[in-house]
């Protein structure tokens, strides 16, 4: 059976104060969410090591919102992966559009992101989707299939299946727009399409693939009843405790 994920991407938001009484908060109420649904917070750098702390011995995991394209050196304010590791993460969002967007990040930069994480021992969750323009010009197929050919495809069998990958139009990302059910099952259906073609059928059906665009708890029911969404990537509504814990108890039982 895949796993069902529900992450958290904070963003740049909280002090360090704020993050940890979040993430307390969370950890409160995580014995509501059905136990074989896993929980990721995934807070600003600066926070993790702490967060660390205080997931510990609880079941909630915490992630990273990006690392290094290099593993130490001279590289003035970058974070690498091993670091992160030792910081007691098991996660590592690769190659959110807001990355890709702001700072230029290539598939070519994403994929040794994805190799440093995996060599890590960390999981990758790695982000994919199309722009507005891109799904009205109805090339949003050939989009996401290009993402995931230059990248994560190039993995060998035994990595593809340690990533999580995470679905993301970039038009539905904090706008209060969201794919429809529909559309989000078709493209989960095609990514894991994408993946049988290469690494076959029973690696396909191993891996998880999250929703992310303005998924909330009055929406996350409906997406997560699809049969190709194994649960979200959430930002805005990752930010309010109760609401993470109420998109988490969002799956059908
Ligand atoms: C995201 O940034 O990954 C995201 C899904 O944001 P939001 O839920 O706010 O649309």
């Amino acid at each position: 059976m895949r796993k069902q994920i529900v992450a958290g991407n904070w963003k740049m938001n909280t002090s360090l104060e704020e993050g940890k009484k979040l993430a307390e908060q969370v950890k409160s109420i995580l014995e509501e969410v059905p136990n074989n649904v896993e929980l990721i917070v995934i807070p600003p750098f600066t926070h993790i090591a702490e967060i660390a702390k205080i997931s510990q011995k609880s079941s909630l995991k915490v992630g990273s919102q990006n690392c290094a394209a290099w593993d130490k050196g001279a590289y003035t304010g970058e974070i690498s992966a091993s670091m992160i590791s030792s910081t007691g993460a098991t996660h590592v969002i690769i190659g959110h559009s807001e990355r890709r967007e702001y700072f230029a990040e290539s598939n070519e930069t994403l994929l040794t992101k994805v190799n440093l994480v995996l060599q890590n021992n960390l999981t990758p969750i790695f982000c994919c989707g199309e722009k507005l323009n891109e799904r009205e010009s109805n090339i949003h197929f050939k989009v996401v299939e290009e993402q995931i050919d230059q990248t994560i495809l190039l993995l060998s069998k035994d990595e593809i299946q340690k990533v999580v990958i995470a679905y993301e139009p970039v038009w539905a990302i904090g706008t209060g727009r969201t794919a429809t059910p529909e559309q989000a099952q078709e493209m989960h259906a095609y990514i894991r399409s994408i993946v049988e073609k290469k690494f076959g059928e029973e690696i396909a059906n191993s891996i998880s693939i999250l929703y992310g665009g303005s998924c909330k708890p009055s929406n996350a029911q409906e997406i997560f009843s699809n049969p190709d969404v194994d649960g979200g990537l959430i930002g805005g509504a990752s930010l309010v405790a109760n609401d993470f814990i109420a998109i988490a108890k969002s799956f059908p039982s």
